[in-house]
């Protein structure tokens, strides 16, 4: 048998997500939190209770959960659909949907990976200079070749900028598809959410997710947008897809809101402190973040990565996305003070 005969093209092709595990003293490469959002001392959640209940399945509605996001969100639980992580919601999205798929790059790699792992057409149009959105660009392909969806991570990932509000809102206006606007970073932006706006802009879909904000371990995303899109992504959605634990510790975190908020705040500072140290730095050139990490560029890219690897810092290489460039997640002030220093070391 040749594997190879049997799998599709648009499969052979692909290459797996690169989520392999580096080892490394000090973790600041994949986005996540430095703070648990239910860690020991502040968690009332009882382990051996709910142990005892995993015999059964998990609520498919996710009903608690759902009731609790949307409160805090100010939208309606039927406004809301919950996800294994958001990027299990990106792939429902566009499995409901299907192509052409367009975003503008560099951004979220999952977009043009799910979408050709569903065999869709996909189309990327660069971010300007300053990277934000080239609306010309944008509105000429829509024009031109109607996509059925448009991916918009703002805060986008991995340059950390939130696009223009009066662009965003030319695309979602100028679309006849989906517009879906990835606000996994918004919580760290002091610009506005483009959540009250599903009420008026029916093609509009939001992405939040808990990943970011204490909590990536769990795989907790949720959609917002109108019943209509929520109705037809849940055809697709697997019954049970996020787990009965999940479900649980998420609703415990999201009762905690001072706590998450507070979390936020801190790592808000860290960003900007860190930010100031970077932007002192000769050689090296930070770019404005509304994220929890900061994209900066540096003269030789991959001795950089490698020189803070061989020091035990791990940050993220964007070789081959945007040469020279390298996005580091904002840490602990113990770990960003790890990372100074041996950035300051290597240059
Ligand atoms: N959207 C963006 C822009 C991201 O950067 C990420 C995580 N890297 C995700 C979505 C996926 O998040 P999750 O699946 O953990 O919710």
């Amino acid at each position: 048998m040749d594997i190879n005969k049997l799998i599709k093209p648009n499969i052979r092709s692909l290459r797996a997500y690169q989520a392999e595990e580096i080892p490394c003293r000090i973790k600041l490469d994949a986005n996540e939190s430095p703070f648990s959002a239910v860690s020991g001392q502040r968690s009332a959640f009882s382990f051996k209770r709910n142990l005892q209940a995993l015999n059964r399945y998990p609520d498919p509605q996710a009903a608690s959960l759902r009731k609790l996001m949307a409160r805090g969100l100010k939208v309606r639980p039927q406004n809301i659909l919950h996800g294994n992580g958001s990027d299990e919601l990106i792939y429902n999205l566009i499995t409901v949907f299907g192509g052409p798929v367009l975003y503008p790059v560099p951004t979220f790699s999952m977009y043009g990976i799910i979408s050709q792992a569903l065999g869709e057409r996909k189309i990327e149009i660069p971010l300007d200079n300053e990277f934000d959105l080239d609306t010309d660009a944008f509105i000429k392909t829509i024009k031109r070749s109607n996509p059925k969806l448009i991916f918009l991570s703002s805060p986008n990932n991995p340059t950390g900028n939130c696009f223009s509000e009066d662009r965003i809102l030319k695309i979602i206006r100028q679309s006849k598809g989906l517009v879906i606007v990835d606000e996994a970073y918004q919580p760290f932006s002091d610009k506005r959410s483009f959540i009250p706006l599903v009420k008026t802009h029916k093609n509009l879909v939001i992405l939040r997710t808990l990943s970011k904000i204490g909590l990536a371990g769990l795989r907790v995303g949720f959609m917002i947008a109108d019943t209509d899109i929520i109705d037809e992504v849940n055809k697709v959605r697997l019954p049970f897809n996020v787990n009965a634990l999940s479900q649980r510790i998420a609703t415990e975190a999201l009762q905690n809101r001072m706590q998450l908020i507070s979390d936020i705040r801190r790592i808000i500072s860290e960003r900007k402190r860190l930010f100031k140290e970077l932007a002192g730095m000769d050689g090296v050139t930070p770019y404005p973040s509304d994220a929890n990490f900061i994209f900066f560029k540096v003269k030789d890219g991959e001795r950089v990565y490698s020189g803070l690897l061989r020091k035990g810092v791990l940050i993220r290489n964007m070789k081959g996305v945007a040469d020279g460039c390298l996005r580091v997640t904002v840490g602990t002030p113990a770990e960003n003070a790890a990372f100074i220093k041996a950035l300051k070391l290597i240059l």
